[in-house]
């Protein structure tokens, strides 16, 4: 999240604790024992390294006519000789000048008395009672702390929820550039709190959470932000990673307050960033799990189960591991709403930097569409950001107007920097992942049991450069032969359609294969879709962790498994010569389709079909 505008905090601010009168009371008292320490003897100085001599040795150079000038404070004699040598000496209390012999009225001796009394009863006095002073302010200081302390351990439990709106201009949906598909499932969302009466007078179940799942900076909170604004309702939101703060307990006494704060305020929204920080799968470490999420995220789904039809809250949460989620979060009732924010495309993309340029005054040559095109796989916050460097650079020049090249040095700078942190595909590499997507699209396209080709995409998400998706029509349970058969084609187009066109594979950063092989082994193994004949091979009793079977067990011979292998390794070689075929046959089309998604970077269904046209 970056560029968050400043929130107008929900809670009161504390009043400052220090007066300043205090902040006085510490100067004088600092000002005075230093006057102390130091002023105490003006000439004290000039007598520090004087030696020390026996009164009687004074005497004698008294009478010799040796010393200068005698200055007696208190009992202390500061003594300078004729030749500048200085001396110190003390004197019996109850010794008179007289008495020493001092009086002599032949010898040239300046003899001062110096009244010491008057500053003596000064010093003595801040002696006693600077400590004194210095124990009740410290003392009226710990209090203070004090008091302060006990006041936030008992703020530990409030959530740090922050609102957003009120004066604020809010948020709308025409500041969220590109995400037109999201944009138009939280529309739905925007009428429900907007008009709840409409919904529950038909009896429909309003919902409660809906889940942002998209890369970092693709704009989730921006998004959620939006929806408050459009719906015209308060907007709390805090980070997942804040629950995870501090004590055991803490965090689900943050939720209770988040959810207390939003209630009163409903209609509104709950906005929990970084949901994947608390909602974990529950003890994915195999026991031993971490105590405060879970609780915090326990806290969570109670709190959202607690809410009845009439609660107009509705909470999102943004996410870019929807798979390490915990699957109570994804229940009916819960998060069941997914909205997937995508890294922009290319229209996208100059949609979000048009609507970042607007109040900057961008020079009337600059070509945003050209700016689009080179930054293929920048977020939405990576193009603000360089629209943000680049309005830096022409003001470090004084320009007036920001120019192309420096938007150009921007997205450079924005490329190379530590923002961002994966590495942006080549030219070649998109170019491969263009034409092993329509591979796979192409050949799903062709077969008549695969599921209709949904959206195809070269925008690099995390690990993979490329994805196609198929959505299924309806749920299936049953999958037939034939089913199976043309998932594993369409599975290996991606990497044959690689190799006919470039004469070689390249490993891509997909697990095709492996899936392929995993289908076939299951239609050998456990579906008995071989000539093995109907017989389970390997006997699982059910203990399942993670998707993970742990007890399966080998329960057939070695010479079985050869044959296993044999068969598995049978369907797969027939798949991929059909899928050869196919992709071969329609070379054409399939660089066609790839030329076209490598310019515009994802293809819908219509866009995909289109192309195709009728085989
Ligand atoms: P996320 O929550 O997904 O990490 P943010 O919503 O915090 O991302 O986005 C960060 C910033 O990037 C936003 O404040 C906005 O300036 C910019 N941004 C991201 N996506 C878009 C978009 N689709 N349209 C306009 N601006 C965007
Ligand atoms: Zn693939």
């Amino acid at each position: 999240m970056r560029n968050r505008t400043s929130p107008n905090k929900l809670r009161p601010t504390r009043k400052k604790p220090n007066s300043p009168f205090g902040y006085f009371l510490v100067v004088i008292l600092i000002a005075t024992s230093l006057y102390v320490i130091f002023n105490q003897e003006p000439e004290g100085e000039s007598f520090k390294n004087a030696k020390e001599i026996p009164i009687s040795q004074v005497q004698k150079q008294y009478a010799e006519g040796q010393i200068k000038s005698i200055k007696i404070e208190n009992n202390k004699l500061k003594i300078i000789l004729k030749d500048d040598t200085k001396q110190l000496s003390y004197k019996a209390a109850s010794d008179s000048i007289k008495d020493l012999g001092f009086d002599n009225a032949e010898i040239e001796t300046e003899i001062t008395i110096v009244n010491t009394e008057a500053s003596a009863f000064w010093s003595s006095l801040l002696q006693g009672i600077l400590p004194v002073i210095l124990l009740v302010f410290l003392f009226f200081f710990l209090m203070k702390q004090v008091q302060k302390g006990a006041s936030s351990a008992f703020s530990f439990g409030k959530s740090k929820a922050k609102l957003y709106g009120g004066k604020q201009k809010p948020t709308t949906f025409k500041e969220v550039a590109g995400c037109d598909e999201a944009k138009m499932e939280l529309e739905e969302i925007v009428d429900f709190l907007k008009t709840p009466q409409k919904y529950t007078k038909m009896g429909a179940k309003i919902p409660r959470g809906v889940m942002l799942v998209g890369a970092p900076g693709t704009g989730k909170t921006l998004m959620a932000r939006a929806v408050a604004g459009e719906a015209k309702v308060p907007f709390f939101s805090i980070s997942g990673s804040e629950f995870v703060e501090m004590f055991v307990g803490v965090g689900a006494s943050r939720v209770r307050d988040l959810f207390e704060k939003a209630k009163r305020n409903a209609p509104s929204i709950i906005f929990i960033d970084e949901i994947d920080a608390v909602g974990r799968q529950r003890g994915a470490g195999m026991g031993g799990g971490h105590d405060e999420r879970e609780q915090t995220l326990n806290q969570i789904l109670t709190e959202m189960d607690g809410f009845d039809n009439e609660t107009n809250v509705i909470i999102m949460a943004a996410t870019n591991r929807p798979d390490v989620l915990d699957k109570a979060l994804l229940r009916p009732g819960r998060f069941d709403r997914r909205v997937i924010i995508d890294k922009p495309d290319l229209e996208a993309r100059e949609a979000i930097l048009v609507v970042h340029s607007k109040e900057k005054p961008i020079a009337k040559n600059v070509n945003l569409k050209d700016v689009a095109r080179k930054t293929a796989g920048f977020s939405g916050a990576d193009l603000a950001n360089v629209l943000n460097e680049s309005a830096i650079l022409a003001a470090k020049q004084n320009s007036k107007t920001i120019s192309q090249k420096d938007i150009d040095q921007s997205v450079e700078k924005v490329m190379m920097g530590p923002e961002k942190k994966s590495r942006l595909p080549t030219d070649k590499e998109r170019e491969v992942t263009a034409y092993h997507e329509v591979g796979h699209a192409l050949v799903g396209h062709v077969l008549p049991n695969c599921d209709p080709v949904h959206k195809i995409s070269i925008i690099s998400r995390g690990m993979a450069l490329g994805v196609t998706w198929f959505l299924p029509q309806e749920d299936k349970h049953l999958y037939s032969k034939s089913k199976f058969e043309d998932e594993i084609c369409s599975l290996m187009g991606g990497n044959l359609a690689e190799k006919i066109i470039f004469k070689e594979e390249s490993t891509g950063a997909s697990n095709d294969l492996q899936r392929a092989t995993k289908i076939a082994r299951q239609m050998v193994t456990d579906y008995g879709m071989s000539k093995l004949g109907p017989i389970v091979y390997g006997e699982s009793h059910g203990s399942h962790y993670l998707g993970i079977d742990l007890s399966r067990q080998k329960n057939y011979s070695e010479e079985t498994a050869a044959k296993i292998d044999k068969e598995v390794e049978n369907i797969l070689k027939k798949a991929y010569k059909r899928t050869e075929t196919i992709l071969k046959k329609h070379k054409k089309l399939l660089i066609k389709v790839s030329k076209e998604l490598l310019k515009k970077e994802t293809l819908s269904e219509a866009e995909f079909k289109k192309l195709i046209g009728k085989i």
